[in-house]
């Protein structure tokens, strides 16, 4: 996958997506970043990338001649975004959906967000982390791209944490445990050191039940209507 930033803080880039299992997935090439700075793409002397909302209003937004420019010179086709608060909210199937891509461009607002005219120029999908506000999409496209990428094949070591993580089921995780097995007088449930493969998954899948029931009504319908169909 070949990711393509486009932000006024380059140097963010790879930030966190550089260690651990996304960061050794870069170094062995089964994903690669560029960034482009739209600060490059400024035509007067100080660089301006913002200007004063039409209409008034508090803030700065991203100009549609800049940002226009910064795309139209690198942008080569496959999927566009941008992430914004009034975006589609990300799940893990779109997580999943997004690993396929060959080509993922991304673009990070600021200030009060960009000019409309050159989303939809491009067609650019709209994305949302959550229903809380950031200072910058550079925030939300790390967090994004870490979603996909730990999906990419290859990129996680065993398949099978995969499918049993919370939200691929709509269900949430049930507790886990490792060594030791009485920790300061808290033991670990005996039917996880029973050996009883078919006992030990109906006990997660209770706990993973009750977990989402308690804590996630909403995912728990979704559960409840996956099972029906
Ligand atoms: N005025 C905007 C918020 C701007 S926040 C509004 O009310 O919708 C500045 C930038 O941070 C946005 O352009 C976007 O790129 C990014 N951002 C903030 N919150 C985000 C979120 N929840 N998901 C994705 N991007 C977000």
């Amino acid at each position: 996958m070949r990711v393509k930033v486009f932000t006024i803080f380059p140097e963010i880039f790879p930030g966190f997506l550089g260690y651990s299992l996304t960061g050794k997935a870069l170094n062995d090439g089964l994903w690669s970043i560029e960034t482009v700075n739209i600060r490059d793409y400024a035509f007067d002397r100080h660089g301006s990338v913002d200007d004063t909302p039409c209409g008034g209003g508090a803030g700065m937004v991203m100009r549609a001649d800049v940002l226009g420019a910064a795309v139209k010179a690198n942008y080569r086709g496959g999927r566009i975004i941008s992430m914004s608060p009034r975006g589609k909210p990300l799940t893990q199937a779109m997580a999943g959906e997004l690993s396929h891509e060959k080509d993922i461009s991304v673009i990070c607002g600021r200030f009060e967000g960009m000019d409309e005219r050159v989303l939809e120029a491009y067609n650019v999908e709209e994305i949302s982390i959550g229903d809380y506000i950031l200072t910058g999409g550079e925030q939300a496209a790390l967090i994004m791209l870490d979603a996909v990428i730990r999906l990419i094949p290859g990129v996680l070591g065993n398949k099978e944490s995969l499918s049993e993580e919370s939200f691929e089921n709509m269900l949430l995780e049930y507790p886990q445990y490792t060594r030791p097995v009485d920790w300061e007088g808290r033991k670990v449930p005996e039917v996880l050191m029973s050996g009883h493969h078919q006992n030990i998954a109906r006990w997660r899948l209770e706990k993973a039940i009750e977990i989402t029931k308690q804590r996630r009504p909403d995912l728990y319908q979704k559960y409840l209507d996956l099972k029906k169909v």
